[in-house]
């Protein structure tokens, strides 16, 4: 039994039946399912011991404290950091990335700087730097993407020069699939001065995620990608950096003394998690965590990889289909998009959920990359660990039917 078939009792979700079909789930990269243990986590937190952080010095109180930051040290220690206070727990990828461009950004950033992107990059990885470039008059620009759907390496001696201030970039897309050499360009944006990010949102899911390995500055990822509850994520950010920035939000929590004209705050990560955090999720991230490191990262990557290598074959076969990114499964992970002659995508998807399969059509929160590639959408398909040859077969199966169906009918549905 391999692992796909092996875990999937672990999923209540994934037995779930639509149209007396058995669901497949193909939209990982969107978000993930969960596990019995997340979801049992989650109510017994709400059941057992919910009360607020850092505050009440009863029972319950010093035990959702004592789980938070249990949980806090769980996922430095998954992601290879010095220290559980190197951790900062936010919303997700899209809070790590505009937190750090509001503090460390307007902090480091000035006229004539400049922030080097890549043309693959999330919304999310892009938007938060152009409103700082707008504010503080700095310049981003962008690693062009090979036709094959990789970094532009050749570009890098003309894009880094001493004007640029930070790299940031996503270690896997979640378009193309692709996952980018990060240490090399770490080590290159180093040797100019610069900081670097990188988006792990597509990753610390999917492989072992060192950020001594990976020789980075900030890491953001999202829990709900990685088996955990929406809501959660974090900032992974190097300690000495993380002392030096300033706040993000004020509020309760994140102070140390405040008067009516100023306030003082607390060492990091507290300071950077004004209110009442999101207790439940980040305690049932680190739950998730465990998850994961229990089955194992070369576990998880081997069957996914052989997934995809499965996957881009047996689509080959289908009429019509172009997979946009690596076609072979090579330093690429398991979401998948495509393509299809004559049949817009949202028609692919739409025909597929008929068929109780979920995929992804649209533009993935990825627009510059798309027109990059002169399209306005494509379909995606992604893996995960849960994930089976047979889901793939099914696929491919109805990848077929869409293909007939919209060649033979003169009055496509
Ligand atoms: N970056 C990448 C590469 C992503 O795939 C996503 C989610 N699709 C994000 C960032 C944003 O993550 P979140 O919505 O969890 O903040």
């Amino acid at each position: 039994m391999n692992l796909g078939e092996r875990v999937r009792d672990d999923f209540p979700l994934l037995h779930r039946t639509i149209n007396g079909k058995r669901l497949v789930y193909l939209d990982s990269a969107a978000t993930s399912q969960k596990p019995r243990v997340v979801l049992d986590a989650l109510m017994e937190y709400y059941h057992d011991y919910n009360a607020n952080v850092h505050r009440g010095i009863y029972r319950i109180a010093e035990e959702a404290t004592a789980r938070y930051e249990e949980s806090r040290a769980k996922l430095a220690a998954f992601l290879g950091a010095a220290r559980r206070e190197e951790i900062v727990f936010t919303r997700g990828t899209t809070e790590a990335v505009n937190l750090v461009a509001a503090t460390w950004g307007r902090a480091n950033v000035g006229p004539g700087d400049e922030i080097v992107l890549t043309i693959m990059e999330h919304h999310s990885n892009i938007v938060p730097w152009q409103l700082l470039a707008a504010e503080k008059g700095a310049r981003l620009r962008y690693i062009p993407v090979t036709d094959e759907g990789r970094l532009d390496l050749s570009a890098l001696d003309g894009l880094l020069t001493e004007r640029t201030k930070l790299v940031s970039l996503t270690h896997q897309s979640n378009v193309l699939g692709t996952v980018n050499p990060v240490r090399l360009i770490a080590d290159r944006a180093h040797a100019m001065g610069a900081k670097v990010l990188v988006d792990g949102a597509q990753s610390v899911p999917h492989q072992a995620v060192n950020v001594q390995a990976l020789g980075v500055d900030f890491l953001a990822f999202s829990g709900h990608k990685m088996l955990g509850p929406t809501g959660s994520g974090g900032l992974w950010a190097r300690y000495d950096l993380l002392e030096a920035m300033p706040p993000y939000h004020g509020g309760g929590e994140m102070i140390m003394l405040v008067t009516l004209e100023r306030s003082t705050y607390k060492d990091p990560p507290h300071k950077f998690e004004a209110g009442t955090p999101n207790i439940a999720d980040s305690i049932v991230l680190g739950v998730a965590a465990d998850y994961l490191r229990g089955i194992g990262f070369d576990a998880i990557t081997a069957h996914e990889r052989d997934l995809t290598a499965y996957a881009l074959e047996r689509l080959r076969t289908v009429p019509g289909l172009t997979i946009v990114g690596p076609a072979e499964p090579v330093d690429r992970g398991g979401a998948i998009s495509f393509t299809m002659d004559v049949v817009h995508p949202h028609d692919i998807a739409q025909v597929l959920d008929q068929e109780a399969m979920a995929i992804r059509a649209g533009h993935h929160c990825a627009q510059p990359l798309h027109r990059r590639f002169n399209i306005a959408a494509t379909a995606r398909a992604s893996l995960h660990l849960y994930n089976t040859r047979e889901e793939i077969d099914a696929l491919v199966d109805g990848l077929h039917a869409v293909h007939r169906m919209f060649t033979r009918s003169p009055h496509p549905v």
